[in-house]
């Protein structure tokens, strides 16, 4: 009976040993391929064009930021391998996207004081037990600038480079939006040039479009910050004067007529005079706003131009 219980151990054991030696030699393997497909998510993560960083929750350092980061952030590490730069700090500081699909357009101050715009999106993960969101990001300076260049050419009048037609309109109904609110004046000033067909066939259009162009020049030059001008159609221009009441228009319309009237051209027979027509927001729809200006600015014409018709105080 004891032989037979030490034969039966004997087998146990072996089984056992056989058992532990196999397990041993598959955690090992396992191991081995958790290493290296580590190591390829590390070298995906490194080698990838885009900035990504690691960036745990309620920490401000970074654990990990692959090599375009580190150019693209300027992140330096620090003593306790944590990697951090004014950019990030920046950054960071102007918000972080919380949710998966959330990207944000964000300002980045770069290395050389250079302006840069990137969209940075976050994904939400548990990283190495710790809750931490994986920051890419993508540089779209050059879309943002085109994008601006695209809204400012759709916004200005291309021969004399103020305001045109359509941002007037938007411009006119914010300001209007605003005297419904805090119920300060509000006036414009719509005037057109006199007998400006006569200069087109006297001097040709060239001369007829320079005239254009320095009476814009001129018209911005009378203006305060808070005035804003455009070519309203070909020969005419809208002022909106925030603040100013009729009578206070209607000097800035006075000083812009005589500021035009006396611009030094090179032609000696060319004499550029303007019509125009004052009118104070009296809560009227918008198109009327305009249309009481620009009934002021046909009396002006009727009663022999040159000159200015306000509000009849
Ligand atoms: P009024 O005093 O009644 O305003 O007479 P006017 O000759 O100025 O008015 P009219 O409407 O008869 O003619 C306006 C002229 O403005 C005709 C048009 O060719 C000219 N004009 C409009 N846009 C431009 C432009 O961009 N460049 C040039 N050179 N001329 C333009
Ligand atoms: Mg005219
Ligand atoms: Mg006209």
């Amino acid at each position: 009976l004891l032989d037979d219980v030490r034969d039966n151990l004997l087998w146990v054991g072996v089984v056992f040993l056989v058992l532990i030696g196999f397990a041993w030699w598959e955690t090992g393997r396992l191991l081995r391929r958790l290493r290296q497909s580590e190591a390829n998510l590390r070298n995906v993560f490194e080698a990838a064009p885009f900035p990504m960083v690691l960036n745990e929750e309620g920490q401000l350092g970074l654990r990990q930021a692959n090599r375009a980061a580190k150019a693209y952030l300027d992140l330096r590490e620090d003593d306790s391998g944590d990697f951090s730069s004014e950019s990030w700090l920046t950054l960071y500081a102007a918000g972080l996207p919380t949710e998966i699909g959330e990207a944000r357009e964000t300002p980045i101050l770069t290395a050389d004081s250079d302006q840069r715009w990137a969209l940075v999106s976050a994904i939400p993960l548990h990283f190495s037990g710790v809750s931490s969101r994986l920051i890419s990001l993508t540089d779209v300076s050059e879309l943002k600038a085109i994008q601006d260049e695209l809204r400012s050419a759709s916004l200005t009048d291309g021969l004399t480079n103020i305001y045109n037609r359509r941002y007037l309109y938007l411009r006119l109904t914010k300001e209007v939006d605003l005297v419904k609110r805090y119920h300060h004046p509000l006036s414009i000033f719509l005037f057109d040039l006199d007998h400006f067909k006569q200069v087109n066939d006297t001097f040709g259009h060239g001369v007829g479009d320079e005239v254009l162009v320095q009476v814009a020049a001129a018209l911005k030059g009378c203006l305060r910050e808070v005035d804003v001008a455009g070519r309203y159609g070909g020969e005419e221009f809208l002022v909106i004067l925030p603040h100013a009441s009729a009578s206070e228009a209607l000097e800035v319309a006075e000083r812009i007529s005589s500021v035009i009237k006396s611009l030094p051209w090179s032609q000696p027979q060319l004499r550029v005079t303007i019509s125009g027509g004052v009118h104070q927001y009296q809560c009227e729809a918008l198109d009327a706003f305009i249309e009481m200006a620009d009934r002021k600015l046909y009396q002006a014409k009727e009663s022999g131009r040159d000159r200015v018709v306000g509000d009849q105080v």
